[in-house]
């Protein structure tokens, strides 16, 4: 027996008005039919939640003491192997002038097959103290990972748009990029804000330099650094609570969340982490791995995206997508499964809200609510009532017989 747990990212919206409740998805509905519902409050202080912090959250990890920066899940989602006191960050090659303003923030969206160019230009620079490691991922994006004794995260970042950790100044253009200062009066904050600053500084002139850069209207010049995190192992889910996990996703971050907790990262091609990813092809991968996991969790990314994009056309289309991608999961005999989001991102507001996401858990032995459709009015009416993020591993457990 295996639990699905399939998150949509960014499903919830505002009750009356969400894509949810303006789709069609009678396989949905049909799973409701034999299950139960209700809403999920991700953070029980009711802040708004992030991705990663709501992933870890539902996986029964309070991000209070588990999150400790964006950096080393992307890394880790970036295939990246971590040792305890790595230092990870997110990173954009981008466009400066000779003044240091920053004059594009994606080097003009630098594709993938140029950018994997400068990665070996980056790992060649050495700096006292600290080993550089950088993975170019996507495009501009890439992870930067500082390997080294008595290291810190608290320090800020170098990328304009993002100078602390939450904060997006929206009004970057014309910004220099930033130096790194420690944000904790503390020894190991103070020496690596400054090895960043040295590792800035010589990745300028070393990406200068670069031929392929040099035939660039918009040169990829510099590497801007945000999302510091510390990396530290902690006990595995199979460890905690007894369960053997997989994770199905397309994009990063999510399958660093995965890894981080434990879990095993089943790579489908065609997962993408976008609107073009192969919804058939993750369901297919699905379908087999419950063969062999007691807990596969789902990931699907664009209805987020749409949801930040105001975009509630295609959110709606979207999700009638998905709806119709799970057809084959409703034969599944003896297999739970749970359909939700890790936070509301209503197409009305464009960013993530604190309102409460609706559940649906589909299980043979769990009482019926005699609800039809669902969405979030009809959620908020439902026999789970109103739970909190923390409380979904404990119904996980009790799914297995755990
Ligand atoms: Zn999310």
């Amino acid at each position: 027996m295996a639990v699905i747990l399939m998150i949509l990212d960014g499903l919830g919206g505002k009750i009356n008005t969400s894509a949810l409740s303006k789709s069609k998805h009678p396989n949905m509905d049909s799973l409701l039919k034999n299950g139960t519902c209700g809403l999920i409050q991700i953070h029980s202080d009711k802040r708004v939640p992030e991705s990663e912090g709501a992933h870890l959250e539902l996986f029964g990890y309070s991000p209070e003491i588990y999150l400790k920066g964006r950096g080393p899940l992307e890394a880790l989602g970036a295939g990246i192997k971590l040792c305890n006191g790595d230092i990870a960050f997110r990173t954009n090659f981008a466009t400066i002038d000779s003044k240091g303003k920053v004059l594009d923030r994606r080097a003009g969206r630098i594709k993938s097959k140029e950018a994997k160019k400068l990665e070996k230009e980056i790992n060649s620079i050495k700096i006292k103290g600290a080993e550089i490691i950088f993975k170019q991922t996507v495009d501009h994006r890439g992870v930067l990972i500082l390997r080294g004794k008595g290291l810190s995260h608290e320090i800020t970042n170098t990328d304009p748009a993002h100078p602390k950790e939450g904060e997006l100044i929206s009004n970057w253009k014309n910004k220099k990029y930033l130096k790194s200062v420690p944000i904790k009066n503390s020894k190991e904050a103070k020496r690596t804000a400054e090895i960043i600053n040295e590792f800035t500084k010589k990745s300028i002139e070393i990406l200068s330099k670069n031929k392929m850069n040099k035939s660039r209207i918009l040169p990829a010049n510099i590497l801007l650094l945000r999302g510091p995190g510390y990396y530290c192992p902690i006990a595995p889910m199979k460890e905690r609570f007894g369960i053997k996990a997989c994770c199905i996703a397309g994009g990063a971050l999510y399958k660093g969340c995965a890894c981080y907790v434990g879990m095993d990262n089943i790579n489908v091609k065609g997962a993408t982490g976008d609107e073009f990813t192969d919804l058939n092809a993750k369901i297919k991968a699905t379908l087999k791995a419950v063969k062999k996991y007691d807990l596969v969790f789902l990931h699907i990314k664009a209805t987020d995206v749409f949801g930040h994009d105001k975009n509630c056309k295609k959110k709606i289309e979207f999700i009638e997508k998905i709806d119709k991608a799970i057809k084959p999961l409703m034969k599944l005999k003896n297999t739970p499964i749970i359909i939700t989001g890790d936070h509301a991102t209503p197409c009305s507001i464009g960013e993530h809200t604190s309102d409460p996401v609706p559940i649906l858990i589909y299980a043979d032995e769990i009482p019926n609510d005699k609800i039809k459709v669902f969405n979030e009015k009809n959620c908020a009416k439902g026999e789970l009532g109103l739970i909190y993020g923390k409380h979904l591993m404990p119904i996980i457990t009790y799914l297995l017989g755990l």
